[in-house]
């Protein structure tokens, strides 16, 4: 077929199929609009589904497993030495896992109705986008959603041409377990995959720019964490920056600030950046910063009327959650209803050993804004639950507004605090007080206590109890 023979007519066109793409297609279908998601890899799920949230996140459980298992030691169970085989734990991941989810995804949107189109979309003006690729066509919309999401960023003044540096798309795939692994960076993405490479067996080095892991995060919740990546890892180099990456042929050389050390593969990890380059946005009038980041308002519309933007392609948190709820609010703004991205807390976790989540105001933030909170912590050696799964080193914070005990934000670490946050930002996206957390009664025993009782140990301080 020649490009631009088929013309379609759609309500919405949603261009990126990634987790806000096919969340503002199914919502718009769920209200009567006929939606249609061009993604350039003919499938839904994106970043999150085939080279992120998930894909990691199996790794990590696979991490937790071997940890689980070595721990055991303790008390007198001896699984042995771990033996990883990689073909069956790619397998795992691909079919059992991700395979699944594609899958169902695919299944729902068949369900609902919306067509998946796969090329690369390029908008020919406010009204009309061109698709190039196996399947050309043009498309005619009412509205369109550019939901394209964000790629790694390379590690600035570095480019070494070598299939040893990885992003972590490479990284999820699992090539091998190198025996000296060099992570560059100290966030998300360094932190877990280090993890998951330094329990398959790694020597994990890791490099930080700035003189923290982490940085933004409350430094008590990153406490734990920071110990027991230094156990897992060989050696954490904070304010160090990589300046040299050098393919020797059969390894990698890395300048780490004054010292050249040789490493068998090199993950970066430095960062995402919104990926709205080669769209034809000239052509509308949305616009993009110098980072490529598309501004919108809190109805996800961007400057052109016709066209919204949801998911990374907007900025920060680059999260899957926001970008589904995202993706939600463009799909009922388009449809007229009076919906907005208005939400108090987005919360965050970091899903590594031990998990670290948080949401709403910090206190360092609270410092800054020179806004008077009360901090309330119930550490975890005093839990009961804690102290049966031999985890004792967790925390869990409450920031509460004095005046009021409205509970403001939340951090958490400590395992399973990626679902324990649940609680915190349902307490803050409807403004509870420390004392309606107090007095909920939580099963016993459970880490969800935790809240609990630093809740109560808040209403002790302040008297009220
Ligand atoms: P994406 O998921 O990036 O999807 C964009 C889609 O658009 C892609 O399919 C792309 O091919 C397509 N596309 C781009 N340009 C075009 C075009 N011109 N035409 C057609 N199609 C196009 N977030 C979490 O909340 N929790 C996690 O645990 C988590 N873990 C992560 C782990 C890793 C290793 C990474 C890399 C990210 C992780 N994230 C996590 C972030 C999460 O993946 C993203 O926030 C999320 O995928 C963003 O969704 P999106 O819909 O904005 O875009
Ligand atoms: P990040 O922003 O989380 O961390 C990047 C780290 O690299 C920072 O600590 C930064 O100071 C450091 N850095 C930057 N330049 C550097 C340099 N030249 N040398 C050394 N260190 C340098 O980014 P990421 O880890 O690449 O992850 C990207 C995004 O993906 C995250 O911000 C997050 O939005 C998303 N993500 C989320 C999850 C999750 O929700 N659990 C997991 C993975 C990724």
């Amino acid at each position: 077929m020649v490009m631009g023979d088929l013309v379609r007519e759609v309500d919405v066109a949603v261009v990126g199929g990634g987790p806000g793409g096919y969340s503002a297609a199914f919502r718009c279908a769920d209200l009567g609009l006929e939606a249609v998601v061009v993604d350039a890899g003919k499938r839904l799920g994106g970043a999150c589904l085939y080279e992120g949230c998930i894909p990691s996140k199996a790794l990590l459980h696979v991490a937790e497993v071997i940890a689980l298992a070595q721990s055991a030691k303790e008390f007198g169970v001896d699984f042995g030495d771990p033996r990883v085989s990689l073909d069956p734990l790619r397998k795992w991941i691909a079919e059992r896992v991700v395979g699944k989810l594609s899958k169902g995804v695919a299944f729902v949107a068949k369900k609902k109705g919306v067509d998946i189109v796969g090329g690369r979309a390029v908008f020919e003006d406010s009204r009309s986008l061109r698709v190039e690729g196996d399947e050309p066509q043009k498309i005619r919309f009412k509205h369109a959603v550019i939901a394209t999401g964000s790629l790694p960023s390379p590690l600035p003044g570095v480019t070494a041409r070598s299939e040893r540096v990885m992003d972590s798309t490479a990284a999820l795939a699992l090539a091998d377990v190198p025996e000296r692994l060099l992570v560059i960076g100290g966030g998300y993405i360094g932190l877990e995959l280090g993890q998951v490479y330094a329990a398959l067996g790694s020597q994990v080095t890791l490099v930080e720019m700035l003189d923290g892991l982490l940085p933004g995060v409350d430094r008590d919740l990153l406490q734990p964490l920071a110990r027991r990546s230094e156990d897992l890892f060989e050696k954490i180099h904070l304010s160090t920056e990589v300046t040299d990456l050098r393919d020797t042929g059969s390894a990698i050389e890395a300048t780490l600030g004054s010292e050249t050390r040789t490493f068998d593969r090199v993950l970066v990890a430095v960062g995402r950046k919104a990926q709205s380059a080669g769209l034809g946005l000239e052509t509308t009038r949305v616009r993009s910063d110098p980072r490529g980041i598309i501004a919108v308002d809190d109805r996800c519309r961007t400057d052109d009327p016709h066209i919204y933007a949801v998911g990374d392609v907007t900025g920060e948190p680059m999260l899957a959650h926001r970008a589904m709820r995202q993706g939600k609010v463009a799909a009922e703004v388009i449809a007229g209803r009076p919906a907005a991205f208005d939400n108090v807390v987005v919360p965050a976790v970091v899903f590594t050993d031990p998990e670290v989540a948080w949401c709403g105001l910090t206190e360092e933030e609270a410092q800054r804004a020179g806004r008077a909170v009360k901090i309330a912590k119930f550490q975890w050696a005093a839990s009961g639950r804690a102290a049966t799964l031999g985890r004792s080193d967790g925390l869990t914070k409450l920031v509460v507004d004095p005046a009021s005990g409205r509970v403001l934000g939340v951090g958490i670490v400590g395992p399973g605090a990626g679902e324990l946050i649940a609680e915190g930002a349902l307490a803050v996206e409807a403004a509870l007080t420390a004392e309606d957390v107090a007095l909920t009664i939580h099963t016993h025993p459970t880490l969800s206590e935790t809240l609990m009782e630093a809740a109560e140990s808040f209403l002790i301080e302040a008297g009220h109890r």
